[in-house]
């Protein structure tokens, strides 16, 4: 079924409820059209009999022998019955008045119609009829009227064969007209798909025309629309990533090999040949950071497969990075601080992730300071989450450089970041494992004066109810690297 197009799907059901509809108004019509004729006659009858019976009341009071019925009757209805039937016999059956038209109809005495009428046929033509008995001078007799039924049948069977045709002919029109009706309604569709199919990674630009109708339509083009917008904004970051990546990866390669050619242009001496090793050694390290970098950020967008979901000692995770970074600050003579609680902090999550990411604030902290600056390392936890503070008062992050610095590749100063060993990577890397965490990550800053970086992240549900012991899964950080 679903390879047959929509609209002939929709002029078909169109149809069918159609089809239906118009066989059951078409019989609903007929048994009522039948009805109201029935129920017409027999109000006919119904005054016939009762004018009959009160004329030979009123007229032969005492005195209603069978021949002054019959005169009575022939002078008072003959003209007025035209084909109409009205017949009065005695008890025994024998005839004492038959209107002109009786031979015809052929109805014998004795056939006593239920309550109102019925329609019998006794010769070539059916009858409405109605009978009943009256009492006349302690006689009863039968009385019957009736009328002939051939036209009003004849006319309730036209009305059947017309409707026998007149319905397939309506239902032909109908689809027609309902066929016409969806593939107007559904020719906007085909243009979006022509014009979705044309979109291609090359004209990725390129955008649905919006049909200004305020319907669905305009709002699948639309939809459509935001989604190519979010297509080739990905596509963009991704070029942009690519490109930035390439270049980060050329500039340590040719300066390696210019320098190594250099070494190799004329015979040097065995310092010089060392120093040369020596510089070369820190643009494999710098290669390799970037390399490691470039990987985790690749499986990261290829989802968060691996990442551990345990219970995490945030405060022992908050040590361990504080005592990792230690050898760091101590080569800038830092003041380097912590203010962290001696109870266990429970969130959820992958301990060795988030101790990366403390240590890439740290790293950053001790990167962006100057000798003999300040670092502290704040933990707390409140009523359902935990906060990490990494304060510093080095060199801060211009307003304008502030809402970029999560982005990859992002240095606020290239020169100076490029020297400290800083691939432009770490806050981006940062910022996922924040957000795989259901946390967030923020910024305060101001230049020249410092930088604190603040990390929330939800408490376990056994921290948030105050239950605070630590279960035997809980996960003891490791201090070697993710
Ligand atoms: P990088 O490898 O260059 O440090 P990051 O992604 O870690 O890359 O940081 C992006 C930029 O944010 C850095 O280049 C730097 O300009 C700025 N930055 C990050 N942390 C700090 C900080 N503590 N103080 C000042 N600037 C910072």
């Amino acid at each position: 079924m679903n390879s047959i197009p929509l609209r002939i799907r929709l002029m078909t059901w169109y149809a069918v409820i159609l089809a239906v509809s118009l066989s059951f108004f078409g019989l609903v019509a007929a048994l009522g059209m039948r009805g109201s004729i029935d129920a017409m006659v027999d109000d006919q009858l119904q005054d016939r009999m009762t004018a009959v019976r009160s004329l030979i009341n009123t007229n032969l009071a005492g005195g209603a022998t069978e021949e002054n019925i019959r005169l009575l009757l022939q002078r008072n209805f003959e003209l007025r019955l035209g084909d109409d039937l009205l017949q009065v016999a005695d008890n025994d059956g024998r005839w004492i008045y038959r209107s002109p038209s009786a031979d015809h109809y052929q109805i014998p005495a004795g056939v006593v119609s239920d309550h109102p009428a019925t329609t019998p046929q006794f010769g070539p033509v059916p009858v409405r009829l109605l009978s009943g008995i009256a009492e006349y001078g302690g006689k009863q007799y039968q009385l019957q009227v009736g009328t002939g039924m051939d036209e009003l049948q004849k006319a309730t069977a036209r009305f059947r064969w017309l409707s026998l045709l007149t319905i397939p002919m309506l239902l032909a029109l109908a689809s027609m007209g309902g066929y016409w009706m969806a593939e107007r309604a559904i020719s906007p569709v085909d243009q979006i798909i022509r014009a979705a199919n044309s979109i291609t990674v090359n004209n990725l630009a390129s955008r649905v025309e919006v049909p200004q109708t305020r319907d669905e339509l305009q709002r699948l083009s639309e939809t459509l629309n935001g989604m190519l917008e979010r297509i080739e904004m990905a596509f963009k970051r991704i070029r942009q990533f690519t490109a930035d990546a390439s270049h980060e990866l050329r500039t340590p390669v040719t300066v390696m090999r210019t320098r190594t050619e250099l070494s190799l242009r004329q015979r040097r001496t065995e310092e010089e040949y060392r120093d040369a090793l020596v510089q070369n050694l820190t643009e494999i390290e710098h290669i390799t950071i970037l390399v490691d970098d470039l990987m985790f950020l690749a499986r990261a967008d290829s989802g968060a497969d691996g990442v551990q979901h345990a219970p995490v000692d945030l405060t022992a995770v908050v040590l361990a990075a504080f005592q990792e970074a230690k050898p760091l600050t101590k080569a800038k003579a830092i003041t380097y601080l912590k203010e962290i609680p001696k109870v266990p902090i429970l969130v959820r999550g992958d301990s060795q992730l988030l101790q990366r990411l403390l240590l890439i604030l740290l790293d950053n902290a001790v990167k962006y300071t100057r000798a003999r600056g300040h670092i502290t390392l704040y933990l707390s936890s409140g009523s359902d989450t935990a906060t990490i503070k990494v304060s510093d008062d080095g060199i801060g992050i211009s307003e304008a450089d502030l809402p970029h610095i999560f982005e990859r590749f992002y240095r606020a100063d290239k020169a100076r970041s490029r020297e400290s060993g800083g691939v432009g990577l770490g806050l981006a890397i940062g910022k996922w494992i924040t957000d795989i965490h259901a946390g967030e990550i923020e910024v305060e800053s101001k230049l020249g004066v410092g930088t604190t970086f603040s990390v929330r992240l939800p408490l376990t549900e056994n921290d948030v109810t105050g239950k605070k012991a630590l279960g035997p899964e809980v996960d003891i950080v490791r201090l070697d690297s993710f």
